[in-house]
């Protein structure tokens, strides 16, 4: 992939031919309105919509929103950096035609995600989107190297009509169990075919630990597409569970106790259409490459938390013991480090090794945390950092001289912390670029001051429904 072209105000002739057409399509599938999504620092999904004849001219030279979005908190209220947050400007919402989408839950409905392009028509240094495809594009440019990645997707599903916007669990069963599944046969049911008409591929589709809580993890894309598709699959849970009298939590912690949401990544890295994870001379089968990336992947984790889990709940889930990777270490298959190496099964290492970031939710903007991961595993590739020794079991075990000798770190334990980490680290602050960068810590220090005098249940309380 070349360096990121620049935008074409007015749009390039192509373009505008294929959103011509594809309107009109949309138009004779019963297709309304198409829904403009992008996400915001603080993790939340925010739109615009137009009528169906109004593609064209969004391609041409998009639809306005101000850039204050950018430092919006989850509560809607609104902080401010050098440069964000003031009442003045305009931005641009350019759809993005590949990932255009008929929603299957939402009869009368397309949805595209967008990039968010200045009046000048140049890239807006804010643009979660624009700054994950700047990093892949590089990558590909400096390193020679690309990606495959996922965005692992676990919800609480409450019932809708449940009083106080308390959460209710939808099902009764327990944990992955029989009883859940059938429970709401029906309602994962739609969501298959729900997902199949949007040619979302699902890998599977399971009822998980907590009370009510399911998971869909899906197959492999580039960054960009696997974050889309995160987004894309969001809507599609939360517009499904509405018809059936059910309401979805993405939030790290829907309750201040107990297993949490998580929104693991799954990524690889690749050269020349080879998996890097798979048939080196390293351990289990990884190449030096993938070894330092995950190297630079564990440096960087504790201040990568601001971004993998930006908001006050996300530190409700990120504790030992609940399978959310809360301490810089990796291990094959190992559900309680940072990092879990997955090798793929005997005969398919070479198309599936990848590795799993576990301290990451759904509060998380997709764009910012994949970016983030890059480039933080890019950092060790390019150094050819070493990768210390594997951490199998459960690290909280470690006593803590062995901990220090084995470069064990136990991630931050606030949002104030990560923060604090986070303004440390001139890796990601860099990578991000500090209209990027200033947005992360003021938000998060929004979010923090937010929830301040608020109690763990008031937390879990504040966040239940907002992501
Ligand atoms: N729910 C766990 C979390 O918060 C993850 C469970 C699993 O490994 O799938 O990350
Ligand atoms: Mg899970």
């Amino acid at each position: 992939m070349p360096p990121l072209a620049a935008p074409v105000p007015g749009g390039s002739p192509g373009d505008l031919a294929r959103a011509h057409a594809l309107a009109h399509e949309l138009s004779a599938q019963g297709v309304r309105g198409i829904v403009l999504a992008f996400v915001d620092t603080a993790g939340v999904c925010r739109v615009k919509t137009v009528p169906w004849q109004g593609l064209q001219p969004a391609v041409a030279w998009g639809v306005g929103m101000s850039p204050v979005f950018d430092t919006f908190l989850a509560n809607d209220a609104i902080v401010r950096t050098d440069v964000l947050g003031s009442p003045d400007g305009d931005l641009r919402l350019y759809p993005d035609l590949d990932r255009l989408t008929v929603l299957a839950g939402q009869p009368g409905w397309a949805w595209a995600p967008v990039d968010r392009i200045t009046q000048e028509g140049e890239w807006h240094p804010g643009c979660g989107r624009t700054f994950l495809r700047r990093i892949v594009a590089d990558a590909e440019d400096r390193h020679g190297v690309t990606f495959r990645a996922g965005v692992e997707i676990e919800w609480a599903l409450g019932r809708a009509a449940a009083p106080a916007d308390e959460f209710v669990p939808a099902t009764s069963g327990p944990a992955y169990g029989a009883a859940r599944q059938i429970e709401l046969s029906d309602y994962t049911a739609d969501l298959l075919a729900a997902f199949e008409k949007q040619e979302v591929p699902v890998a599977q589709l399971h009822p998980e630990y907590a009370p009510g809580q399911f998971e869909v993890s899906t197959g492999a894309l580039d960054p960009v597409a696997a974050a889309d598709q995160s987004v894309l699959v969001r809507q599609t849970i939360r517009a499904v569970s509405q018809k059936h009298g059910l309401r979805p939590s993405f939030s790290p912690a829907v309750a201040e106790r107990g297993v949490g949401n998580g929104g693991h990544l799954h990524l690889s890295l690749w050269r020349h259409g080879v998996n890097l994870h798979a048939g080196g001379e390293g351990r289990y089968g990884m190449t030096a490459a993938a070894e330092s990336f995950i190297a630079g992947l564990l440096t960087h984790l504790p201040a990568l938390t601001a971004v993998t889990a930006p908001s006050p709940a996300s530190y409700l889930r990120l504790k030992p013991s609940q399978w959310a990777g809360v301490f810089t270490a990796w291990g094959r298959e190992t559900r309680e480090t940072g990092v879990r190496v997955i090798t793929g099964s005997a005969g398919h290492q070479a198309q599936d090794a990848n590795l799993e970031i576990k301290p990451v939710d759904l509060a998380a903007n997709p764009y910012l945390a994949l970016g983030c991961a890059i480039a933080a595993g890019l950092d060790g590739l390019a150094s050819s950092a070493t990768l210390p020794e594997e951490v199998t079991d459960d690290p909280a075990r470690l006593i803590p001289d062995e901990a220090v000798a084995r470069g064990v770190r136990r991630l931050p334990t606030s949002l104030d912390q990560a923060v604090e980490e986070f303004r440390e680290d001139k890796v990601l602050r860099t990578a991000l670029g500090p209209v990027l960068a200033d947005a992360v810590i003021a938000v998060r220090e929004g979010e923090t001051a937010a929830v301040a005098g608020l109690d763990d249940a008031g937390v879990a309380a504040a966040y239940r429904w907002k992501y």
